[in-house]
């Protein structure tokens, strides 16, 4: 298999720019996904990958080899497209064997052989003589896949493979992509704009805005640590505050020392815990050092009078008086219920605080639009983003 490198690549059209000095490693045997709105350079990535375009700087190497100039059937790698591209005049066997066009099989396997090992591979056993007009929309994905894997590529792309599907499908067949590719090993760059989808199947995830790389990691990463607030706000539903910071303590000296008029900064890795007013009230936030200093505004030298935004998930907000909760210690402010949406397992409930709105996700509610409640949140909870 193999490792894929993006080293500073730049892609303009004319008129436009596609990506911007984007570098990314995948490693060998990886799920790397590109996730991020339409029109931020996904299928460009794709496209750049599979040969179809060229970068206009930069360069794209698969291992140590620089792949300019190498054209796409001799790159090996194997493409799936959003909307499956079978011929519907031939056979699904047919379909998959266009994938040897340009290559034996591997092992020296006979192409018969061959196709009904990807078809068992796929699940579609006995659907060979079929035509695809005749196969539901997951099982016609699935052959564009078999198909793409045919030569034994060395690098898989799939484009938005699940987006035709309906949104049950959709999950059943990310299950069965995400155990065939973990099975074969083949590295793999998946592009989706669906966010869950993203965190479900990937290794790492790379999420992209408007060209440019906003952060890359596991998906437990890049939804607990939101390195800027556009990834806080596109990876799962978040609340995004902007504040005023009143106050910024060291707490790793033993006693909290307030910064002061003329000693306003703490060190990135010594800040602790932060002060910050919003809409009148004021919250404690912790503000842990980042792993990566450069990733996020943890790392960040804050001080007195900075603003400072912040966000906090729906699943952290709590909804009750701090007599409730038992402790007084949580920041907390007044809200008026707007409305709740029922989803099953979990209610979201949005709520009015003074004109900032606010999303709460909880297992159950029972109140009414127009109640006034008390929302409370750990200062832990939060994570400040640039
Ligand atoms: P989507 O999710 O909608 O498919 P995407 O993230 O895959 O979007 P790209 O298709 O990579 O985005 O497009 C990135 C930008 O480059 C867009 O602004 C698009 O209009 C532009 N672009 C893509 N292909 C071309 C082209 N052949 N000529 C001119 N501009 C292009």
């Amino acid at each position: 298999m193999t490792d894929v490198h993006l080293d500073g690549v730049t892609k303009e059209y004319a008129g436009s720019t596609a990506l911007s000095e984007l570098s990314l490693h995948v490693e060998d045997g990886e799920f790397f996904t590109l996730v991020g709105p339409s029109g931020c350079g996904k299928t460009t990535t794709l496209r750049l990958l599979a040969g179809f375009e060229s970068p206009t700087e930069g360069r794209v190497r698969f291992g140590d080899d620089d792949v300019a100039g190498v054209p796409p059937e001799d790159r090996r790698v194997g493409v799936v497209f959003q909307n499956y591209a079978l011929f519907p005049h031939m056979s699904v066997a047919e379909n998959v064997a266009y994938g040897l066009r340009f290559s034996e099989p591997p092992d020296g396997q006979s192409k018969a052989a061959r196709v009904a090992d990807l078809l068992d591979l796929v699940d579609l056993s006995g659907m060979g003589e079929r035509e695809p007009d005749a196969l539901s929309g997951g099982q016609q994905q699935r052959v564009a896949i078999a198909r793409a894997l045919a030569p034994g590529p060395h690098l898989l792309l799939l484009d938005e493979p699940m987006s035709a599907l309906d949104a049950r499908l959709r999950e059943r067949l990310r299950v069965q992509v995400k155990e065939l590719q973990s099975d074969l090993g083949v590295t793999t760059v998946y592009v989706t704009h669906d966010q869950e989808e993203a965190l479900a199947v990937s290794d790492r995830v790379a999420v992209l805005h408007d060209g440019r790389l906003e952060q890359v990691g596991t998906p437990r990463d890049v939804y607990r640590r939101p390195a800027t607030r556009f990834v806080a706000e596109f990876v799962g539903d978040n609340n995004v505050f902007e504040g005023e910071v009143v106050d910024s303590a060291v707490a790793d000296t033993g006693t909290a020392t307030p910064t002061t008029a003329h000693d306003t900064s703490v060190s990135p890795l010594e800040t602790k815990e932060v002060t910050v007013r919003v809409n009148g009230t004021r919250f404690a936030l912790a503000a842990e050092p980042a792993a990566d200093e450069a990733e996020s505004a943890d790392a960040r030298s804050v001080s007195a009078g900075d603003t400072l935004t912040f966000c906090v998930r729906p699943e952290h907000l709590r909804l009750g008086t701090a007599r409730e909760r038992g402790d007084d210690s949580w920041n907390r402010f007044e809200a008026t219920v707007a409305s709740a949406e029922f989803l099953g397992e979990r209610t979201r409930v949005h709520l009015d605080w003074d004109g900032t709105p606010v999303t709460v996700r909880l297992d159950a509610f029972e109140g009414e639009p127009g109640d006034r409640v008390t929302v409370g949140f750990d200062a832990d909870a939060t994570r400040l983003l640039d």
